[in-house]
């Protein structure tokens, strides 16, 4: 069972100063996960976690993040520049993109962020936007063919491809890379990589760990170049579905050290620093989208219709992805009624749930939609004229701020020539 962070009372009073729908973060569970993060990797003097912007890329989130000690994960000229209005600076952002144009490396450069290159010709095209090439910078790699875990969890399993994934460098490229950097004046060198998304198992970061680890000790002795840290990066994932088991990361965190002390330590790289740059795993849970029921339709199916659409929140439309659904005040009645919940764009994939049962729902009632803090308002546009909701913060008293408001028609019509 999921539980929302806030009640029935709370939203109904919400709603009644900021119309459905919206989105709201729960400041509080934002911050204990933070901090459990940061425990997890306490062993590593170096570590740091750089949050994956583009997942929630709202100012005060990452203002929240920074507080808890967090960097930035950007991959774009916005990104970096929200992450220099929150006053984050220097190695405290990371710049991860790929397909990169000459002004956002110009952009990062100047912020003195950290550079994770994603290509080998992005060597030379670093210099020529830069002129030069920065002291510290990374590179990512892509070991190809698929990846798999051992371990695997009731109904779960990780499996990925990235053969066909089209970022980072290969195994050869790496080496390539390294000695052209250090050629033209890196000192710092890091390791990047990404290798499935949204993991439900304990195995993941430890498993692409001891891959990095072991490639590190390799590109150290081949290219002779100093190893100053590795970037795990995201994928750690979260339990969609009420059944599924959730990760926990400090085992995850011990997971890493093991592999850190049997590979690095021995190696005489025991002073790496270990970077994370985890998006859903810091903000899915704690946020909700919260929609109120407004319409019904009884046809061949039974239809309720609510003011949120998938321009609200994209991933069940995108990747047929499950979100939890509490209807508010009905937490303990019979999941009798089997609904699809659907938005109001004219494409028929505009669904919330298909096929779910839940509790009877009446016109008014209002949804939370579980887990969308991450990769939900980040991912909106404005298909069908629908315009983007509002986000609220609640509080760690208890009091909710206003930290984006809705789009208006007058923002929706801005940049048209008429
Ligand atoms: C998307 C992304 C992340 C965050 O991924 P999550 O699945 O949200 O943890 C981290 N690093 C890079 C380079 C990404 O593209």
């Amino acid at each position: 069972m999921k539980t929302p962070f806030v009640t029935k009372e709370q939203l109904e009073a919400i709603a009644t100063q900021y119309p459905t729908p919206f989105h709201i973060y729960d400041e509080a569970g934002i911050r204990s996960n933070a901090r459990r993060l940061k425990e997890a990797f306490a062993w590593n003097p170096g570590f740091r976690e750089y949050f994956a912007v583009k997942a929630t890329p709202t100012p005060a989130i990452l203002k929240i993040l920074k507080e808890e000690g967090c960097g930035c994960d950007c991959s774009s000229m916005a990104e970096l520049v929200m992450a220099e209005r929150i006053g984050a600076a220097g190695q405290e952002i990371m710049f991860s993109s790929n397909n990169t144009p000459a002004e956002d490396f110009r952009k990062a450069a100047q912020l003195g962020a950290i550079i994770n290159l994603d290509d080998l010709t992005l060597v030379d095209a670093l210099e020529e936007a830069v002129g030069s090439v920065p002291a510290t910078v990374c590179c990512r790699y892509n070991p190809g063919g698929v990846f798999t875990l051992g371990e695997t969890r009731e109904g779960f399993q990780v499996m990925d491809n990235p053969g066909d994934a089209k970022y980072g460098m290969t195994r050869a490229q790496m080496a390539e890379a390294f000695r052209r950097l250090a050629a033209k004046g890196a000192v710092n060198f890091g390791i990047h990589s990404f290798l499935a998304s949204n993991t439900l198992s304990n195995e993941y970061y430890p498993t692409l760990a001891r891959l990095l680890f072991q490639l590190a000790v390799e590109l150290k002795e081949e290219t002779g170049v100093h190893i100053a840290f590795i970037n795990l990066s995201g994928g750690v994932g979260i339990p969609y579905r009420p059944e599924q088991p959730a990760n926990d990361i400090a085992v995850i965190g011990e997971g890493v050290r093991k592999a850190y002390e049997e590979i690095l330590v021995p190696a005489g790289m025991g002073n790496v620093a270990l970077y994370t740059e985890l998006g859903r795993f810091m903000l899915a849970p704690y946020g909700h989208l919260v929609t109120c029921a407004t319409h019904e339709k009884h046809i061949y199916k039974e239809y309720i219709g609510v003011d949120a659409c998938a321009c609200d929140l994209m991933r069940p439309a995108m990747y047929n992805a499950y979100h939890h659904i509490t209807v508010m005040g009905k937490e303990n009645a019979p999941c009798d009624h089997k609904y699809d919940v659907t938005g109001g764009l004219c494409e028929n994939n505009d669904k919330f749930a298909v096929d779910r049962m839940l509790p009877r729902i009446d016109r008014g009632d209002l949804l939370v939609i579980h887990d969308a803090g991450a990769h939900g308002h980040a991912m909106g546009y404005n298909y069908n004229g629908k315009l983007r909701s509002a986000e609220l913060l609640l509080k760690e008293d208890g009091s909710v701020e206003l930290i984006r408001r809705a789009e208006t028609l007058e923002d929706y019509f801005r940049t048209v020539i008429w």
